[in-house]
């Protein structure tokens, strides 16, 4: 079980956080989604993965309340719109998330997934914005391998911090090829709907790993990705309930049984397989 995650720069982080998609659709939830994220910091999962795409900037609000007052406990990461990764259109982008997330500074900005401008000109905005302090590191999301060996070896593409892909039980693909050639250069996989978006908390599969350590579905499916030398899963809860449940996968340690019944019912990938992207 790897509870602590390093990024190339030396910062570390739990390797457990919290996603926010969908958080701030329905203002009757705010109150339970907020309580859910500070709790989730309370535990000790402190980072708190959000983006501008998610509620057209209302998650980043949301998560701006539920950090308040508490902005350096945080790991804060958040992304930009691939059709605002232009130089400049980073740099805005940024300003309005950092408004809306009410902070000086992003610990981790990703570009969301490939898009309209070249990725050269996304790592000069970003650069930039790690020079003038608005960023502290900068990464990207849904880049399979080739298209992260396009990243490193751009101009200043060796400063890339992360890369946040589709990664669980279900969708295993990346332990192929990203996920090693990844964790060959420290750059943490940040494992993103890491419960395949709730359905692996329903997964019969799981329920005699759950059964002999006491524990649930989800918390097996959180157990296997934190067992993983380099991931960081961000499940999403928007309720207390779910993040205390979340935060005692960190205690569970799968054993070889657990791990060969797990391959039988979620098998390993023995091919490659493209990425794949919600
Ligand atoms: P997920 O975390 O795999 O699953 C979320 C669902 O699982 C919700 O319905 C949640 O219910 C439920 N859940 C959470 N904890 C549970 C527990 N202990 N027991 C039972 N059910 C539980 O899905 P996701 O939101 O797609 O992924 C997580 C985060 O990854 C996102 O929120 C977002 O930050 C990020 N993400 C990034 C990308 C990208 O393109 N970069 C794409 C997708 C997601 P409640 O909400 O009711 O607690």
């Amino acid at each position: 079980m790897t509870t602590r995650i390093r990024f190339p720069d030396g910062a570390e982080v739990c390797a457990l956080g919290q996603g926010t998609w969908e958080i701030a659709e329905d203002s009757s939830h705010s109150a339970d989604e907020i309580r859910a994220l500070k709790m989730g910091l309370d535990l000790g999962l402190t980072l708190i993965d959000t983006a501008e795409m998610y509620g057209e900037g209302a998650a980043e609000s949301l998560v701006g309340e539920a950090i308040s007052g508490r902005r350096d406990e945080v790991f804060l990461v958040s992304k930009v719109y691939p059709h605002n990764a232009s130089r400049a259109g980073v740099a805005a982008a940024c300003e309005r998330s950092l408004k809306r997330l009410k902070t000086d500074r992003l610990d981790l900005y990703l570009l969301h997934w490939a898009g309209p401008h070249p990725i050269e000109e996304t790592i000069r905005g970003f650069e930039k914005l790690k020079s003038d302090g608005k960023i502290l590191r900068w990464g990207v999301s849904n880049f399979d391998l080739d298209e992260m060996e396009h990243v490193v070896a751009a101009p200043g593409g060796s400063a890339c911090a992360c890369n946040q892909v589709l990664y669980n039980l279900g969708q295993r693909g990346p332990e192929f090829d990203l996920a090693l050639w990844m964790a060959a250069r420290t750059i943490p996989l940040m494992a993103y709907s890491p419960l395949d978006r709730g359905d692996l908390a329903r997964a019969g599969a799981l329920l005699p790993i759950a059964e002999k350590h006491g524990a649930t579905a989800a918390q097996i499916a959180l157990a296997f990705l934190l067992a993983q030398p380099n991931a960081i899963a961000i499940p999403k809860a928007s309720s207390p309930a779910h993040v205390e449940a979340n935060a005692k996968a960190l205690t569970i340690a799968l054993d070889a049984e657990d791990r060969a019944a797990i391959d039988r019912a979620f098998p390993a990938p023995r091919r490659k397989t493209r990425l794949a992207m919600y």
